[in-house]
């Protein structure tokens, strides 16, 4: 990785590269939105970030995530800040998600968005709002592996609308999270397998886009909007598929540390 580079400069050239890539497939940046993934990192390199124009910050655990937010509230009051909650979410920390998080990528159960809907209906997601009767909801997407490795989190759906066995349990999920008042399913998440060759999994992203399509026509009451695919050595390719958030990590902060130091 351009380890020499800032954070800026590397911001920079992914801006640039998803800019490519959305001119090699006719779509518009609008739609678009980058998130910088900050796991590791400690809260000086997000503000770093922060300050070179990322306006969306993803983390993969709540604890984590919260030192970061604390560390760094008030400081960039200036500049819009959107939180994503992109890794597996145990439901005993869902109280926590629905004050910290704007979004949640990772939704993989609807034991899980039970226990967030009842959340969001006990407290409410923001000090004013709690008292009223209509809680702003929590937007959320749902994570689909696609592709059937037992280590990914997310509702198993290899193959996504061509696997006939698991697509019925899958669109009953669907059913039933859609009658969750306080959460608004706006999309699909997932995460490709690791492989050297990004067109290798070109499929994965066309899978999740046409999935989002079925999706679209059976329950048109969701928006469907976000599809949250691709990182850093994919996310031209899941641009090309359709991606409107892609969630980059390594070419933005750089090589991840083994452990948090900080
Ligand atoms: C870590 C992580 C990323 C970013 O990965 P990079 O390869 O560093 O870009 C994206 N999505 C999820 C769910 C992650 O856990």
């Amino acid at each position: 990785m351009q380890s020499q580079d800032t954070i800026e400069q590397r911001i920079q050239q992914v801006h640039e590269r998803i800019a490519a890539a959305a001119r090699r497939a006719g779509r518009s940046l609008d739609d678009i939105a980058l998130i910088a993934v900050t796991k590791t990192h400690p809260p000086e390199r997000v503000a770093q970030a922060i300050e070179a124009g990322i306006y969306d910050v993803g983390e993969n655990r709540v604890q984590e995530a919260q030192q970061k937010i604390i560390a760094l509230q008030g400081r960039h009051d200036d500049h819009e800040v959107r939180w994503h909650l992109i890794g597996h979410l145990q439901r005993n920390k869902a109280k926590h998600v629905i004050r910290l998080f704007d979004m949640v990528h990772s939704l993989d159960s609807v034991r899980l968005a039970e226990v967030l809907n009842r959340h969001i209906a006990d407290g409410g997601r923001d000090d004013d709002e709690s008292r009223g009767l209509n809680p702003v909801p929590l937007p959320v997407l749902i994570q689909v592996n696609m592709s059937g490795e037992a280590s990914k989190e997310g509702f198993d759906l290899p193959g996504g609308l061509e696997n006939t066995d698991l697509l019925p349990r899958f669109f009953e999920n669907v059913a039933s999270m859609l009658t969750l008042p306080h959460i608004a399913i706006q999309g699909l998440m997932t995460i490709a397998p690791f492989v050297s060759d990004p067109e290798t999994v070109r499929p994965v992203f066309q899978r999740l886009r046409v999935l989002r399509d079925a999706l679209v026509q059976r329950f048109p009451e969701a928006s469907w909007e976000h599809l949250s695919m691709g990182m850093t050595d994919d996310f031209e390719v899941a641009i090309e598929e359709g991606a409107t958030f892609v969630r980059i990590g390594r070419a933005i902060m750089g090589e991840r540390a083994c452990a948090i130091k900080w």
